[in-house]
């Protein structure tokens, strides 16, 4: 199970969020003006990388709030987290081993 750090929270279990998929996507502004294709990417097409990732989480069964975090893909490690107006605060040592994977 994977323990995830609400910014307002503190560390939960990952049964207590929900993931919004890939963060930083923005909305394009003039919609009207976009070919099929360009809507389809906005829309459907994301990265899946292998590694570091950003992404949205949303603590659904906590204080509702959604945060940004940055995962490594690979090892499940929660390098840091983010708000929408506070940007990424890396985390402690002490954190990141316990706040990883365990299975
Ligand atoms: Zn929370």
């Amino acid at each position: 199970m994977l323990l995830i750090e609400c910014p307002w929270c503190g560390p939960r279990a990952e049964t207590e969020f929900s993931c919004g998929g890939e963060a930083d996507i923005t909305r394009p502004l003039d919609t009207e003006k976009l070919t099929d294709k360009e809507w389809g990417d906005y829309l459907f097409m994301r990265k899946n990388p292998r590694g570091v990732h950003r992404e949205q989480w949303m603590h659904a069964q906590g204080c509702r709030r959604w945060f940004k975090a940055q995962r490594d893909t690979v090892s499940y490690e929660i390098q840091g987290y983010e708000t929408f107006d506070r940007p990424l605060a890396v985390m402690s040592d002490d954190v990141a081993k316990t706040g990883g994977t365990s299975k």
